[in-house]
């Protein structure tokens, strides 16, 4: 059967432009890994005659109709009563959800109130989907060839019940048979229009596994997405397009899935029981930020320095004077010295430095996104390198972190 599916958010705050239509994002995603199209996203207010028009619409051009928000309990939350209403069906209490409700007001030890029973009713006929993190179960259901599903408002309900029930109940009413697995590899110091030159033929002939390239934040990811009946022959699938990629780009592959370049770095840099610190100005701590986010970081990370004025960069971190009166702050020989400096200072085998123009005004004679990175590794000669990036000064920042990672990365990968 050819899938057409819309997803109909509802909620007036979507409307009046207070939160974004994220859940449609997330399932849009979710459904283009399963080969599922997606063909409208609609978004209606918390108004019964308007939802109930957009179901009719949806049922003439669709044969999956998703709702998301609207299942809570107050008044205006009346996505079920809507669709019963169009299908011509009957809300019934769940037994399992009105337990799981009445449970969760026993353990809080708050009192339920009378509306709290209306999340517990669901279609007649509908599958249950469970709700672990709230307690509006979703439901989904197939009548007149057209699946129907309706999961909360808030992504983080939303988010595991697709996942953990959604999907095998879709998967299973489409009657699909094979297993459906997939891979991001994620991607940096390449753009996205190099890497998909690079890979174009395989691109050009994908099938199974399917090949899905995203670019954002200076990263690029091909999601890699393979079906067959046994799981391990689509795995070894994804395993064989994987490296026929990595032969063409496998030196800019810097990890999988959910990953980050940061959490790459700071796991080899607990692996070979390296110490690091960082002097930081344009990017004024975002670096060790990012570093502390990861676990384990404290076995690696000594600290690091803001440096954003140039006293602080000439006292702090022993900049010389002549440094920043010939080159300038945002130059090679800053970010060298800032590099081999705090290294001293922190007593670390590694030191990085960061020092740039990240705008909107160019404060010196450099124009903005001139970035200098040096890295300090013990007993090595220091290496500096030059970036000049686009962007927002935002986006500047954020890749300069990034870059700083990638060419560490690269050291130390060197060496070993
Ligand atoms: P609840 O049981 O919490 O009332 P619900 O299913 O009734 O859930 P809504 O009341 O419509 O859902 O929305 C609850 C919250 O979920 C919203 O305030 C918003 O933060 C988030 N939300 C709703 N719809 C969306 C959406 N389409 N994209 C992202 N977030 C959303």
């Amino acid at each position: 059967m050819e899938t057409k599916t819309e997803i109909i958010a509802v909620g007036s705050e979507l409307l009046l432009g207070q939160i974004a239509n994220t859940n449609a994002q997330f399932l849009s995603a979710k459904l283009a890994e399963l080969g599922v199209n997606v063909y409208y996203h609609t978004v209606v207010g918390d108004n019964q005659e308007r939802l109930l028009q957009a179901i009719q619409t949806a049922e003439k051009r669709a044969n999956i109709i998703i709702f998301t928000g609207g299942l809570g309990p107050t008044k205006d939350d009346l996505t079920k009563e809507t669709l019963a209403k169009a299908l011509g069906t009957e809300l019934v209490t769940d037994d399992d959800a009105m337990q799981y409700i009445e449970d969760y007001y026993e353990r809080t030890k708050r009192t339920m109130s009378e509306n709290n029973k209306k999340q517990a009713l669901v279609l007649q006929g509908s599958k249950v989907l469970k709700n672990e993190y709230g307690m509006a179960p979703g439901m989904a259901l197939k009548k007149n060839e057209t699946i129907y599903m309706m999961f909360p408002g808030p992504p983080s309900e939303l988010q595991p019940m697709f996942t953990n029930h959604g999907r095998k109940y879709l998967l299973e009413a489409l009657g699909e048979q094979d297993k459906i697995i997939s891979r991001v590899l994620r991607f940096f110091g390449i753009g996205e229009s190099q890497l998909e030159t690079e890979i174009d033929d395989l691109i050009d002939n994908q099938s199974n596994p399917t090949i899905a390239p995203l670019a954002g934040d200076g990263e690029v990811t091909l999601r890699l997405t393979a079906k067959h009946s046994e799981e391990t022959t689509a795995i070894q699938l994804l395993n064989e397009t994987e490296s026929k990629i990595r032969e063409r780009a496998g030196e800019y592959l810097y990890g999988y899935d959910q990953s980050t370049i940061m959490q790459e770095l700071v796991n080899v840099l607990i692996k070979e029981e390296r110490t690091i610190a960082s002097a930081e100005s344009l990017t004024g701590g975002l670096f060790a930020e990012q570093m502390t986010a990861v676990k384990g970081t404290s076995a690696v990370l000594k600290g690091g320095i803001v440096c954003y004025a140039s006293e602080v960069k000439e006292k702090q971190l022993k900049v010389k004077k002549e440094t920043l009166e010939k080159d300038g702050a945002v130059s090679d020989q800053c970010a060298k010295e800032l590099a081999e400096n705090v290294r001293e200072i922190m007593d670390s085998e590694i030191g990085i430095g960061f020092t740039g123009e990240a705008g909107p005004e160019p404060m010196e004679d450099k124009p903005v996104g001139t970035v200098y990175i040096g890295i300090a590794l013990k007993g090595k000669e220091t290496k500096t390198f030059l970036l000049n990036l686009a962007g927002s000064r935002d986006s500047i920042r954020k890749r300069s972190v990034k870059y700083g990672c990638y060419y560490l990365m690269k050291l130390l990968n060197e060496k070993s």
